[in-house]
């Protein structure tokens, strides 16, 4: 489809935080949507597996819930594997009181895409493709309005541009907002434990079925890593009719740089050093564990961001030092925020992020008035601020939640002296107490709460 030359709102990214955007402002009587991508097509990767409750919550308002928990698996527990025995760390079912989807809902992320695009395509929302944005220049005729310049050189003239165009945003570039990590002096980058600070994730097939109580999302905690283990909805991979397995685990630093798509051998080496199995030899190791295919494999690495401000007007300084405020500028999922898809959380916040947008920007274009000086601004963009407030304090928690995940799954298998006299080994102590507190009831409501996101909507 072509662009427009003007469109009210031009949303940049048709990943699953741009499409929801877009429905949400549909939803709330914004007709003048646009999508743009710079791909002819979404990418075409499981990435992100999880939904959780507080985002299955905000999807009904924008009529994607059922038909994605339809599709998806419901898991209600998430175990750990302590190599003979499981404990349930969360228990999503103690989340029924508060919610109507007391459970983690599995089902990869092209297929959210899908979903998402389905009801965008329903709603005759505009979606063109391929377009990339490079820039955005404040207009010279109205100073409300910004022209968003693109790759081939055609301009789209809008009042509202929506940044959903991933962690190397060229709207957040453009706009000059800052992107760093909100805790550089908290387990991070160069903090993060050596096992965890990169990793790898694999669907995968088995030779064999892998046997009955691991036909449920589970973790395992080895020494100096963790391993994750979750069977695919068969609507995944429609075209594999062996189950399909997500796997994953920390690349410690001694293997060196993972590939970019991790081959079968790599991906069977990781099961056999983490997974269920651990420890044994290749020549012990059963079929039901060994790889036959891989359908998608990447490597990760967990840094964490987030932007200063997820909504901005662009500015200039007229002669005179005045200085003006031009159109709106807003910043979402990725662009706006980044960390490790511990506790699988990404996806899930920039969603929730984007339906929240439609109903601000729906108040916010309501007032129709021009305005022209500072303090006006600061009226008429209220909704607007207190959004990004809101939706930045929102990533902050998740950041946060994910550091403190990453950082108990590394915690590396070696005595260290504590005190400078008693010999201390994290990594025992935190399997000990795992087995202790886990099976708690309070712990797995706790756990299962913090997850779902029903805490931080
Ligand atoms: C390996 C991996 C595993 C993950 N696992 C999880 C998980 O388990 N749970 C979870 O919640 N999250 C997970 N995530 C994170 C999740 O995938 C992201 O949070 C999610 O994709 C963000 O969506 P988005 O719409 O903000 O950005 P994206 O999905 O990155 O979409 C951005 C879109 O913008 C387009 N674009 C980029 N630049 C431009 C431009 N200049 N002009 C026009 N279009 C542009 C791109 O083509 C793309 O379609 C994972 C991510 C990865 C990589």
């Amino acid at each position: 489809m072509s662009l427009p030359e003007r469109t009210e709102f031009l949303v940049v990214g048709a990943g699953p935080t741009g499409l929801a955007c877009a429905l949400s402002l549909h939803i709330h009587g914004c007709s003048d949507v646009t999508v743009v991508d710079a791909v002819q097509q979404g990418e075409d990767s499981s990435r992100a597996l999880v939904i959780h409750s507080a985002t299955l919550e905000a999807l009904e308002a924008v009529g994607c819930a059922e038909p994605l928990v339809e599709l998806g698996i419901k898991e209600t527990k998430l175990r750990i594997w302590d190599g003979s025995r499981f404990n349930t760390i969360a228990d999503f079912t103690k989340l029924a009181p508060y919610t109507k989807y007391p459970f983690v809902l599995v089902l990869p992320q092209f297929i959210t895409e899908r979903v998402l695009g389905e009801q965008v395509q329903k709603r005759g929302i505009r979606v063109c493709r391929p377009h990339k944005v490079i820039g955005l220049k404040i207009n010279e005729h109205d100073t409300n309005m910004t022209d968003v310049t693109f790759e081939d050189g055609q301009i789209v003239t809008t009042r509202y541009v929506i940044g959903a165009d991933g962690s190397k945003s060229a709207v957040r570039h453009a706009a000059g907002i800052r992107f760093e990590d909100p805790q550089p002096n908290s387990t991070s980058q160069d903090e993060t434990p050596p096992s965890t600070a990169q990793m790898v994730l694999a669907d995968v097939t088995f030779t064999e079925p892998p046997p009955r109580e691991f036909q449920n999302m589970a973790f395992m905690f080895s020494p100096n890593n963790a391993f994750l283990w979750i069977p695919m909805p068969d609507c995944a991979y429609d075209d594999t009719p062996e189950r399909v397995y997500r796997v994953g685990a920390g690349i410690p630093t001694s293997m060196g740089v993972p590939p970019h798509a991790p081959s079968a051998s790599y991906v069977q080496d990781l099961i056999d050093r983490y997974g269920p199995v651990a420890n044994k030899l290749p020549t012990q190791r059963s079929p039901q564990y060994a790889v036959a295919k891989v359908l998608w494999s990447t490597r990760y690495r967990t840094n964490c961001a987030i932007a200063d401000t997820f909504f901005t007007r662009l500015g200039w300084t007229a002669a005179g030092n005045q200085y003006y405020f031009g159109g709106v500028v807003l910043l979402l999922g990725d662009a706006a925020h980044i960390h490790s898809p511990a506790g699988g959380q990404g996806m899930n916040l920039g969603i929730r992020d984007a339906i929240a947008l439609g109903s601000a920007l729906a108040t916010h274009v309501a007032y129709t008035e021009p305005v022209v000086s500072p303090s006006e601004y600061r009226e008429l963009d209220k909704p607007l601020r207190e959004w990004s407030v809101h939706r930045r304090a929102r990533g902050i928690t998740v950041i946060s939640l994910t550091k403190r995940l990453l950082s108990f799954a590394g915690v590396e298998d070696k005595s260290i002296l504590y005190w400078g006299i008693v010999p201390v080994n994290w990594a025992k102590l935190r399997n000990i107490a795992l087995n202790i507190v886990s099976n708690l009831p309070f712990v797995q409501r706790a756990l299962a709460w913090r997850l779902s996101g029903l805490g931080n909507r």
